[in-house]
């Protein structure tokens, strides 16, 4: 079982670098962000709540997106793994993930931690948001999910190192060329 931890600031590539892990692994992906947007978009509860937050650069309460996490993981079926990809995004939530994973004998193989400059990360982002659209990528919400990122969420670093689960991946360069050093840490597992 191969459940990886896809990590790093607004911008780093996450989704991208996910979708290729995906193909090559066959594991399922969850994207905390990509359900909130369905939700937003499906007009539900959660998405009302979401919105407020996701527009402002705010993190979501914790118990909210654990429990939204544990109902993903749970509708998986015979599941090689799984990739996450923007959670955890605190202490809280990285606790939380350990027991949900021990609670099914299973535990984070590794934490991709894709290290990008700041000064590419705002340029990535606003370009993301003139071809996309997404509304929290404009300039003065990057600003806030960037401060958010340095301070509630950077600390996982140390935590995963703690854990022994930690891998740098240099995330700026040829996109191939990320794949190819994510793959190895993967591999090296
Ligand atoms: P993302 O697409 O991962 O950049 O997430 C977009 C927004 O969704 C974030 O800025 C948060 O408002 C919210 N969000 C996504 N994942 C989480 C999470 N694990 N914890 C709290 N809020 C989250």
């Amino acid at each position: 079982m191969l459940n990886i931890v896809i990590f790093g600031a607004p911008g780093s590539g996450k989704g991208t670098q996910s979708e290729r892990i995906v193909a090559k692994y066959g594991i399922n992906h969850i994207s905390t962000g990509d359900v909130l947007r369905a939700e937003i978009k499906n007009n539900t509860e959660l998405g009302k709540v979401a919105k407020g937050y996701i527009d402002q650069g705010q993190l979501l309460p914790d118990n909210l997106i654990v429990d939204m996490l544990a109902a993903k993981l749970d509708s998986f079926e015979e599941s090689k793994g799984v990739i996450f990809d923007g959670f955890p995004r605190t202490i809280a939530q990285a606790e939380a993930l350990k027991q949900m994973l021990a609670a099914r004998g299973q535990s984070v193989t590794v934490m991709l931690d894709l290290d990008v400059p700041e000064e590419e990360l705002m340029e990535r982002l606003i370009k993301r948001g003139q071809e996309s659209g997404r509304a929290d990528d404009n300039e003065e919400t990057i600003k806030k999910r960037l401060v958010v990122y340095h301070s509630q969420t950077a600390p996982l670093i140390d935590w995963y190192k703690q854990e022994g689960q930690y891998a740098h991946i240099h995330g700026s360069g040829r996109l191939e060329d990320i794949t190819a050093e994510i793959c190895a840490a993967i591999d090296q597992k």
